[in-house]
C-alpha cells in the first residue's frame, strides 16, 4: 500500500478523514502499531478519543487493525489528550494512542502516539510507515476492554490543586473533549465557574478550538469582562493546550503566564531547568534566570519538549502554542487541564489582580508568528540559505530550529513549520523601532535569496 507522506508527520500522523485518512490506513495503522509493539516485547496499548465526529468510527477500525496483531486494547473511551498520558502512568501500560485531530478543522483527525510513556519519534514514525507500505504486520488475536479512567484523573488533580480563594473563572472548552472533565472539576475546587461551549460537539459550532489563534478568543474576552472575572481560560479542542485571559480582558501569551508560573515554581526549586521552544520571548529567558532557574531554549514541537524535559530532568516545560508540561507535582506532560488549575492556584494565592500579576513580566513589542507559504523541499532550502546570509552578522546565533539571531535589543526567528509546508517567522524588539529594524534584517536577506519572499505584517 502507497501511504501519502503527508499524513506522517514531525511527530504526529495526522490527515483529513477519508481522503488522507482512508479506512484501508486507519486500520493498517492499527496493524502497523500493534506490530511495532508486539517486536519491542510490549502486548498492550491504551487507547482513549476526542469528541470528533469521525473518532468513534476511527477508534473502532484502529482497534481492529491492533488486536488483529494479537496486542491488546485497553479502551478509555472518549477523553481529552491529557488522560491518555495519564493513562500510560497510572496503569501498568505504558504505550497510548490518542486518537485527535486536536486543534485542527473538523474534516480532520490523527493519532498522538506514546510508546514506553515517550511519544514516538521521528525515526519511529518512519518505521510505522514502511510497516504500512510494505504490508509487514504479525498476525494474532488480542482483547479488548474498557478502562475508565476519568475519575481517577479528576480525583488525583483534586488531590493536589489547593486554592486560597474563591476566584471567578470563566472556562471556554471550544466543544473539544476538555468538556467533559474540566467544568466538573473546576467547580469541585470551589470555583465559581462561567461556563462557555462546555458540550462535546464534533461540529465546533461556536469556534474553532484553538486558543493560539486570538479570534477564537473573542467570547471569552467579552463574558470575563462582563462578568469582572479574575481569569479567563480557554482550552483546544483535546484539551493539551491553554489559553490565557487576565481580568481585564488581555490575551496573555504563554511565554508570559510561563514567566510567572517559572518563578513560583523556581521559589522552592531554585537552580532547576526549564525547557521552552525557539519561539518564546527572550523575556522568558531572562526571567526564568533571574528567579534562579536555567532556562533552555529548544525546538517547537510538543514531542521535542517533552523529551528536552526528561534529558534534562527540567521542571517545567512550556511551548509557545500553548502546551505547558509540569514535571514537579505532575508526570511531565502536556495538559491544558491540569495547567490551568496551577495558573488558577498561584493566581489565588495572591491578593493582587491577575493583570497586576502578569504585568510583573511585562512583553516587548513583538509580532505574532507569521507564516510564508512555500513547498515543503523549499522551506529548507530557503533557512539554509537564510544560515548563508546571517552568517558573518554581528548578531548572536541560535541554530537549534532553523535561524534565530539575537542582540541586546531584539531577536528574530526563521523556521521550517513541522506540520505544514510554510516559513514560521517571529519578532520581538524592545522598542518600535528595534522590532522594525530586526523585521528588515530578516526581509533583506530573504529578498536576496528570493525578490519574490516577503514578510507580510498585519
Ligand atoms: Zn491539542
Amino acid at each position: 500500500m502507497k501511504v501519502n507522506s503527508q499524513v506522517f508527520r514531525a511527530y504526529d500522523i495526522r490527515g483529513i478523514v477519508n481522503e488522507e485518512l482512508s479506512d484501508e490506513l486507519v486500520k493498517k495503522l492499527g496493524k502497523a502499531i500493534g506490530t511495532l509493539l508486539r517486536r519491542n516485547n510490549s502486548d498492550a496499548l491504551n487507547v482513549c478519543r476526542d469528541g470528533r465526529l469521525s473518532s468513534p468510527h476511527i477508534s473502532e477500525l484502529f482497534t481492529e487493525g491492533v488486536l488483529s496483531t494479537g496486542c491488546n486494547v485497553y479502551n478509555l473511551d472518549l477523553g481529552p489528550t491529557p488522560l491518555l498520558y495519564f493513562s500510560t502512568f497510572k496503569t501498568s501500560i505504558r504505550n497510548g494512542v490518542m486518537i485527535t485531530g486536536s486543534h485542527n478543522p473538523k474534516n480532520y483527525n490523527g493519532f498522538k502516539i506514546v510508546v514506553n510513556q515517550k511519544p514516538l519519534s521521528g525515526e519511529s514514525i518512519t518505521e510505522i510507515k514502511n510497516l504500512i507500505e510494505n504490508e509487514d504486520f504479525i498476525c494474532g488475536e488480542g482483547k479488548e476492554q474498557k478502562t475508565p479512567l476519568l475519575e481517577n484523573y479528576q480525583t488525583e488533580i483534586k488531590s493536589k490543586i489547593n486554592l486560597k480563594r474563591t476566584l471567578k473563572i470563566v472556562l471556554d472548552c471550544g466543544n473539544g473533549a476538555g468538556g467533559l472533565v474540566a467544568p466538573k472539576l473546576f467547580k469541585d475546587l470551589g470555583i465559581e465557574l462561567i461556563e462557555l461551549y462546555g458540550e462535546v460537539d464534533g461540529n465546533f459550532p461556536n469556534h474553532h478550538p484553538d486558543p493560539s489563534n486570538p479570534e477564537n478568543l473573542k467570547d471569552l474576552i467579552v463574558k470575563v469582562r462582563e462578568n469582572k472575572a479574575h481569569l479567563g481560560i480557554a482550552l483546544d479542542g483535546d484539551a493539551d493546550r491553554l489559553g490565557v485571559v487576565d481580568n481585564k480582558g488581555n490575551i496573555i501569551f504563554p511565554d508570559q503566564y510561563m514567566s510567572l508560573i517559572a518563578d513560583q515554581i523556581l521559589k522552592n526549586n531554585s537552580g532547576r531547568k526549564i525547557v521552552f521552544d525557539v519561539k518564546c520571548s527572550s523575556r522568558l529567558k531572562e526571567s526564568i534566570s533571574k528567579s534562579k532557574g536555567v532556562p533552555i531554549m529548544t525546538r517547537t514541537g510538543h514531542s521535542f519538549i517533552k523529551e528536552e524535559i526528561l534529558k534534562q530532568n527540567a521542571i517545567l516545560g512550556g511551548e509557545m502554542s500553548g502546551h505547558i508540561f509540569f514535571n514537579d507535582d505532575w508526570y511531565g506532560f502536556d495538559d491544558g487541564i491540569y495547567s490551568a488549575l496551577r495558573l488558577i492556584e498561584i493566581i489565588a494565592q495572591s491578593e493582587d489582580s491577575s493583570a497586576e500579576m502578569f504585568s510583573k513580566f511585562p512583553q516587548l513589542f513583538t509580532t505574532p508568528e507569521i507564516n510564508l507559504h512555500t513547498t515543503d523541499e523549499r522551506k529548507f532550502e530557503i533557512i539554509k540559505k537564510l544560515k548563508k546570509e546571517f552568517e558573518f552578522n554581528d548578531y548572536e546565533k541560535v541554530l537549534i530550529d532553523g535561524i534565530r539571531i539575537e542582540n541586546e535589543e531584539s531577536w528574530g526567528l526563521a523556521r521550517a513549520s513541522n506540520t505544514s509546508p510554510s516559513l514560521v517567522f517571529r519578532f520581538e524588539g524592545e522598542s518600535k523601532e528595534a522590532l522594525k529594524k530586526i523585521i528588515a534584517v530578516f526581509q533583506k536577506a530573504l529578498f536576496t535569496i528570493d525578490d519574490k519572499l516577503e514578510i507580510k505584517l498585519n
